[in-house]
């Protein structure tokens, strides 16, 4: 694997050249991760608490790391007082989880909410309903420790391009309807985070602003190897 090439070869590819790459490096040995940072990439992506934790030493302080992955509550401790975004934030339980270990260490955690815009139901994410609950709840506006900067949602994981641009669109939609809401001071609407190897230009066609790109980076990932 050319990592460099590659880089190059999706940067040039870009619909928008001013979305943010997120190189994800689950599974990825950290030479891999040393390749791709020499390349000039700062932000990686990691779905894994465990492998996030044992990455991040490896790596130059200016690097920026990004849980992309479902987050159990209990693990939350071990990435708050470095992680640069959580992505999977899919439960308000698991978001008043975060801002409790924020407040521990004192420290704002940055965060996205993920959606649910796919078809299938095995995808994590709030539903338009939960989310309403939890925007109108007392307890949600006494969060302290917790930023939440935008959105995320994961397509399905299908060959129709329409309805994965219909996907996007949606989580688009509901993006812009938040941002023009009265919203506590804590939640900013800035960034939309979708679009992975194989739909990241219909993402940046539909207005995305990062793209969480794996195997088109670093090749397949061999699951049965860890
Ligand atoms: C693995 C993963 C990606 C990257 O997937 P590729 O298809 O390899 O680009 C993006 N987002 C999330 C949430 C992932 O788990």
């Amino acid at each position: 694997m050319d990592i460099k090439a590659n880089l190059e070869h999706i940067k040039n590819s870009f619909v928008n050249p001013a979305c943010q790459l997120i190189a994800v490096s689950k599974t990825k040995p950290i030479g891999d991760l040393k390749a791709a940072y020499q390349a000039g990439i700062r932000d990686f992506g990691e779905n894994k608490v465990q492998e996030i934790q044992a990455k991040q030493p490896e790596l130059p302080a200016d690097t920026r790391w990004h849980m992309i992955g479902h987050l159990q509550s209990n693990k939350i401790k071990y990435i708050a007082p470095f992680v640069h975004l959580i992505h999977g934030v899919d439960s308000f339980k698991l978001l008043k989880e975060i801002d409790k270990q924020g407040k521990k260490i004192d420290r704002v955690i940055p965060v996205l909410l993920q959606i649910h815009i796919a078809e299938e139901e095995s995808k994590f994410g709030f539903d338009e309903v939960e989310l309403e609950e939890m925007l109108a709840s007392e307890e949600f506006k006494t969060l302290s420790h917790v930023k939440i900067r935008g959105l995320m949602g994961m397509a399905t994981f299908t060959e129709n391009q329409e309805q994965i641009r219909k996907e996007f669109r949606e989580l688009k939609h509901l993006f812009e309807k938040l941002k023009n809401r009265p919203l506590p001071g804590f939640v900013q609407m800035e960034e939309l985070s979708m679009g992975m190897s194989g739909d990241y230009q219909i993402a940046q066609e539909e207005g995305s602003t990062m793209v969480r790109i794996g195997s088109a980076i670093f090749g397949a990932r061999n699951y049965s190897q860890g």
